[in-house]
């Protein structure tokens, strides 16, 4: 049986860089309801903050375009999905890839989030947007 999750949400909101410390800010709080390290925070914050970026920058850029943020804690590890409706990724494998852009920026985004995260997933096809997984585990803390 799929597991349930200990809580949930999910927020949408327009496609605007303003937007970006908001939802980074959010998933933060909510996180907090675990028992990440400050550290883990920091890196969750990064991760949100580069996969909502991205659909800001690369996605839709018109008055309706939103971005859809979502997370599910579960006992043992926080699930996050960032998704638009933007115009897709061609190549998700070279777009992961260190330097990899198509907007003449680092390339660095997808790097952070396979760094910070445990486990990243992008599903994207052309126009048909994109949604991006993470995943942090929570270690469970051993009591002495
Ligand atoms: P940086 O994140 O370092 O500022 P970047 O955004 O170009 O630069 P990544 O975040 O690694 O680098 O993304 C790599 C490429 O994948 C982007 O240049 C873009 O072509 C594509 N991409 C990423 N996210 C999306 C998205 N939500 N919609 C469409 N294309 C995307
Ligand atoms: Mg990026």
């Amino acid at each position: 049986m799929e597991k349930q999750p200990r809580n949930s949400m999910r927020l949408e909101f327009r496609s605007l860089p303003a937007n970006v410390s908001f939802a980074r800010t959010t998933v933060a709080i909510f996180a907090s309801q675990m028992d990440f390290t400050v550290d883990q925070i920091d890196e969750i914050k990064v991760a949100v903050s580069e996969a909502v970026s991205n659909a800001v920058i690369h996605g839709k850029k018109d008055e309706s375009s939103v971005v859809r943020l979502e997370a599910q804690l579960y006992d043992d590890a926080l699930v996050i999905t960032v998704s638009d409706d933007g115009p897709g990724i061609q190549d998700i494998s070279w777009a992961m890839e260190p330097g990899s852009t198509t907007a003449d920026r680092m390339g660095l985004g997808f790097v952070f989030i396979k760094e910070y995260m445990d486990e990243l997933k992008i599903d994207s096809s052309p126009g048909a947007g994109t949604r991006v997984t993470m995943i942090k585990n929570l270690a469970l803390r051993v009591e002495h």
